[in-house]
């Protein structure tokens, strides 16, 4: 009989752009169902609400439209929201969140609050030219915006599976920015990394080998806490 424990379990994600994140928690909440919670969306999500009395929103739309960053404090009162909404219902796999110290000590205080299982983190480590590989590769739809990579039928055609356009590569893709970008989450990882690894939660994998041998090695991390 499947075992059942009293409460989901909660799964962070960390690693740089291009380690594979999305890909695995994809499979994640496949085979976990677990409920895939992406800040990325959310703030796209919530930009959609300003203009009536939800000040959060209002906020939001404000800076994205002024390209000014998000802080700390709206993710947290994003997740904040979500969280209250779905806690009883599922478990999690948190992407792009936390993506900093401060967010990782208030996902720890939202957790205990709503009596959610503490969260494991998955690091998915990879060299700084696998990531940069990668992200060079992706292309994408500049009509609606859909990426696409390399497995992907469309990918081989070169034409968008939604218009049938011509695929592209996005302008932050480049080496040079990829590169950058890469430099930028390394130091936030390896704090975040950090602090998971105090906690004695942080799980180790090696993000080089072909998707289902990061899933399998994933897995077996996961053995001891299921
Ligand atoms: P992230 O969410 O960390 O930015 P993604 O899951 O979007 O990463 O993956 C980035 C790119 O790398 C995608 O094109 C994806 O198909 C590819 N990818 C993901 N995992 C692997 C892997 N293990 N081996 C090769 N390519 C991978």
């Amino acid at each position: 009989m499947h075992k059942s424990h009293p409460r989901p379990f909660n799964l962070v994600l960390v690693g740089p752009p291009g380690s594979g994140k999305g890909t695995q928690a994809q499979l994640l909440e496949e085979r976990f169902s677990l409920y895939h919670l992406a800040t990325g969306d959310l703030f796209r999500a919530i930009r959609f609400h300003a203009g009536g009395d939800d000040v959060l929103a209002n906020e939001v739309k404000a800076r994205y439209d002024a390209g000014i960053p998000q802080p700390d404090t709206v993710a947290v009162e994003l997740v904040d929201r979500e969280l209250k909404r779905l806690h009883r219902k599922t478990g999690f796999i948190f992407d792009a969140f936390p993506l900093s110290v401060p967010q990782a000590i208030e996902l720890e205080r939202m957790v205990k609050f709503y009596d959610m299982r503490s969260p494991l983190a998955i690091s998915i480590d990879v060299s700084e030219a696998e990531a940069v590989r990668r992200l060079t590769l992706r292309r994408f739809c500049p009509v609606d915006q859909h990426v696409y990579h390399p497995q992907d039928a469309a990918y081989t055609a070169n034409k968008c599976a939604v218009c049938g356009g011509p695929l592209m590569q996005r302008p932050d893709d480049t080496t040079e920015l990829a590169k950058k970008r890469y430099l930028t989450y390394a130091d936030r990882i390896m704090k975040i990394k950090e602090f998971y690894r105090e906690h004695g939660r942080l799980l180790e994998v090696s993000g080089e080998q072909p998707i289902q041998a990061v899933f399998r090695e994933v897995l077996q991390a996961l053995v001891p806490y299921l």
